[in-house]
């Protein structure tokens, strides 16, 4: 049983990461930022109330996260959190919720990249619309062309993926959550790692954390 948040500003690798622990020990990821796309892509009534935050690289209200959240969460005993909380507000609502169904959080891994990085590797991210793998055209390309390696589809880019929404998106992580860190380090829990480098040597620094 392991119950983990990924934290980090846009672009440190919690996504790629995510995806590579929860295959390797069976653990199911709940990403809002997925989630929300999800339903901007349905044009569900959340979706088009998100979707207005997300291309401004703002927060999506934090009473809309919580309901999210705790739907997802509820019936699971093992997860993986990554892009949520972010915020103080949606930490202490997870805290409640997580109280209320008797689960606790074990492990906060905080990805440690600088500005410039990310700015480099969110210019250059494409996804998969199918199944959400996450591709870099520098560091990470698909085997052909700009197209998923397992869904053959053609790869996007996030509207939200352009320098000046990047930049907004830094400057609302510093401002909105980067406090989870002291937030998670006061209840023993956070752990730090440096977010750069091989995805493969970031993976066994997060394994030798949560083994
Ligand atoms: P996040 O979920 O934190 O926003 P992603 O996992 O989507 O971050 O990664 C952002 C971009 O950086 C993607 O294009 C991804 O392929 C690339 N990336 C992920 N990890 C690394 C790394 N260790 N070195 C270089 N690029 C990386
Ligand atoms: P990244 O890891 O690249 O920052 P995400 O895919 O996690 O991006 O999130 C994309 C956008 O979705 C955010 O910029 C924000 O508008 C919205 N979003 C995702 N998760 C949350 C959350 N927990 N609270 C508020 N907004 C969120
Ligand atoms: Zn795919």
């Amino acid at each position: 049983m392991r119950r983990v948040l990924f934290l980090g500003p846009p672009g440190a690798g919690k996504g790629t990461q995510a995806k590579k622990i929860s295959e390797e020990f069976n653990i199911p990821i709940i990403a809002t930022g997925d989630l929300l796309r999800e339903n901007v892509k349905k044009g569900t009534e959340l979706g088009k109330i998100a979707k207005k935050y997300m291309d401004e690289g703002t927060l999506v209200p934090d009473d809309i996260m919580l309901k999210i959240i705790e739907q997802a969460i509820k019936d699971l005993d093992s997860f993986i959190l990554d892009g949520f909380p972010r915020t103080i507000k949606q930490a202490e609502g997870l805290e409640m919720l997580l109280n209320k169904l008797n689960k606790n959080l074990e492990y906060v891994i905080y990805f440690d990249v600088p500005d410039e990085e990310i700015i480099r590797r969110l210019t250059a991210r494409r996804i998969c619309p199918e199944c959400n793998r996450i591709y870099n055209l520098n560091f990470n390309p698909p085997k052909n062309d700009e197209e998923c390696d397992e869904c053959k589809v053609k790869l996007i880019t996030r509207d939200d993926d352009k320098e000046q929404v990047i930049r907004k998106r830094i400057e609302v992580f510093k401002e909105n959550t980067y406090p989870l860190v002291e937030f998670y380090d006061k209840r023993n829990i956070l752990y730090r790692i440096d977010g750069t480098g091989d995805t493969n040597e970031i993976e066994k620094r997060i394994k030798e954390i949560i083994l």
